[in-house]
């Protein structure tokens, strides 16, 4: 007698199941100054002596990293900048040097035809208009070509110690809207919006702890909450793990 064919086993999968992904809840008020004051503190606590990444020894080598900073990490910044200020420590040399030279230089910062050109133009506009002196305002400051107004509070803030503004690169922007600081995308409004609830005298090394934070912990694709000292402040929906959801399981 035939007998007959059991239907084949469905295979079990290898595949692991994905973490959970917290339940997003909403914070009653994100911008309440208790809550902001408590994720001032952790930052602090979390990088005390945190100074800007970008290495320089005056105000106008901190104007031209700066510059070059854009699309680029500050660690491929620091790799050309010796070389460059070596050969032109000054906006007098820089501005009288030649462009291919300064191309080569700086080409692996990226985007090095245009900033090239704006950094010379910066050393130019700094020695016929500025007396080779770096100003110490944002309006003077962003007359410089390649500096907008990011840039000039990076130099207002690290190297004059002047709160004119609050630095808003990208960390700071993804940051800001995950802690609900913000709910804008433009980094102006951010800035705005950020000026409003931190006090004046913590903009400086607040965008300088938030950069780090997003560097380190807060990272864009998969933020490493379980590791993050503001994990308790946030509700992100970004968030990768909650310790209250690990609490209620428990
Ligand atoms: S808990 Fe997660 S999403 Fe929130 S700030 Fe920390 S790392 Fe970023």
């Amino acid at each position: 007698m035939p007998t007959l064919k059991q239907p084949a086993k469905a295979p079990t999968s290898t595949k692991k199941a994905a973490p959970k992904k917290p339940r997003h809840k909403k914070t009653a008020k994100p911008l309440a100054p208790e809550r902001v004051a408590a994720i001032l503190v952790e930052l602090r606590k979390a990088y005390p002596d945190v100074v800007c990444a970008l290495t320089h020894r005056n105000a106008f080598e901190l104007v031209i990293a700066t510059a070059l900073s854009a699309q680029t990490t500050d660690v491929n910044v620091n790799k050309v900048t010796p070389a460059l200020f070596k050969l032109y420590p000054t906006p007098k040399r820089l501005a009288a040097a030649s462009l291919p030279e300064i191309e080569e230089i700086i080409h692996s910062t990226g985007f090095y035809r245009a900033k090239a050109k704006n950094i010379q133009g910066a050393a130019r506009v700094l020695v016929e208009r500025f007396g080779g002196k770096v100003p110490e305002t944002i309006d003077e400051l962003t007359t410089l070509p390649g500096v907008a107004r990011k840039t000039a509070n990076v130099v207002l803030g690290s190297w004059f110690g002047i709160a004119e503004g609050v630095v808003v690169d990208t960390h700071v922007l993804r940051l800001s809207r995950r802690l609900e600081l913000t709910k804008a995308t433009e980094p102006k409004k951010v800035e705005r919006d950020l000026m409003k609830v931190i006090p004046q005298d913590r903009w400086i090394q607040f965008s300088h702890e938030l950069i780090h934070h997003g560097r380190q912990v807060c990272v864009a694709r998969r933020p490493r909450c379980v590791d993050c000292s503001l994990e308790r402040l946030c509700n992100s929906k970004d968030k990768t793990w909650s310790s209250e959801e690990q609490r209620l399981e428990n």
